[in-house]
């Protein structure tokens, strides 16, 4: 570099600010995280929330609201997902820009984490059920559409049914498992078990359904899903096919009507996400999964949620560190349908 180049990079940059930049998409991401004080909030300061979004009390105005879900009473191995929410919480050095649609989400929507699911027993898996399906029919007749954290996979029968229920929804579904089991000791509410209820209580469309990275000793169980008519994408396609072509099959599959997206941690190896309650070997990389959600920018997105983080079964909190971004990913996706509607930056 000669002398004259150096001169020009001082001039610029030696009393630049940390949000200083030249580009304008940049510099008007720039604009929407710069607080009031100009002071740059600190990640490990203050009450967490999800995102560091703002709480709120009331999800009226709300385009996007947060929830978190800390129920695990339908576990078939090993609990603790229930302690999901207040970890994922605890990862607030996540965004607020997003390098792959150039946008700050949390300026493209009215958005705020609304808190946890009030449930009236802890003891009830039938009764949870219920209040997680008031809750988010109360949500849905508001026009909020919910983002949530887990809690186990049973959780997600309850909410399709409060989304679902005038008009049967389409799934993109990463996980290990289908989850389109029937019943066993006694009850057909169980983690392993929500898609198959949803379709049968005709608010979930197998036919827009597409579930990816299916693996492991549970296939036995999965006839449901193939015989209904949903998309079976197991690990050993996903690998030969790879992640564009796998993407784009997602996107035919769901198509332009309204769509949920379910990510069980437990879809990721272990090697990235051991804090799951039911982990299987052989699973998709963070990359892979990342570069997939990504693009399924401009689909009609009602909801969203990350499921099956226990925590206390990884010391290096990796898996939480990969739940908070999977859920940044989610919301993501979730303001930029807002975007198109508003021609907002
Ligand atoms: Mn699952
Ligand atoms: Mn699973």
């Amino acid at each position: 570099m000669d002398k004259a180049q150096l001169e020009a990079l001082r001039a610029r940059y030696a009393d630049a600010g940390a949000l200083d930049a030249t580009d304008q998409g940049l510099r008007r991401a720039a604009a929407q995280v710069k607080t009031p004080s100009g002071q740059r909030r600190a990640p490990y300061a203050g009450l967490p929330t999800f995102l560091d979004l703002p709480c709120a009390e009331d999800a009226t105005d709300l385009d996007v609201a947060v929830i978190g879900v800390p129920m695990d009473l339908g576990v078939s191995n090993r609990p603790g997902a229930r302690f999901g929410p207040r970890a994922v919480r605890g990862i607030e050095r996540i965004g607020p820009y997003h390098p792959t649609f150039k946008t700050v989400p949390m300026a493209s929507a009215r958005c705020a984490d609304i808190g946890d699911v009030p449930f009236r027993s802890r003891f009830s898996l039938d009764q949870s059920l219920e209040d997680i399906e008031r809750f988010y029919a109360a949500l849905h007749a508001q026009g909020v559409r919910p983002l949530s954290v887990g809690g186990d996979h049973s959780i997600t029968y309850p909410i399709l049914k409060a989304l679902g229920r005038n008009t049967p929804v389409g799934l993109v579904h990463i996980d290990a498992h289908c989850d389109t089991m029937g019943a066993f000791d006694g009850s057909k509410f169980h983690h392993g078990g929500p898609f198959r209820l949803a379709v049968l209580d005709g608010v979930l469309d197998p036919e827009r359904t597409i579930q990816i990275g299916i693996r492991g000793s549970s296939n036995m169980f999965w006839e449901f899903s193939h015989v209904s008519g949903m998309t079976v994408v197991y690990m050993e396609e996903f690998m030969q096919a790879g992640v564009a072509a796998i993407a784009e099959r997602a996107r035919e599959v769901v198509g332009a009507g309204p769509v949920y997206v379910s990510v069980d941690v437990d879809g990721f190896d272990p090697a990235y996400a051991p804090g799951t309650g039911t982990p299987e070997v052989g699973g998709l990389t963070p990359r892979e999964g990342l570069a997939l959600l990504r693009t399924l920018g401009g689909l009609n997105i009602v909801g969203a949620d990350v499921v099956e983080v226990a925590p206390q079964y990884d010391p290096t909190t990796n898996t939480v560190q990969l739940a908070a971004q999977l859920l940044f990913e989610e919301f993501a996706l979730m303001t930029l349908g807002r975007n198109a509607q508003t021609g907002h930056p």
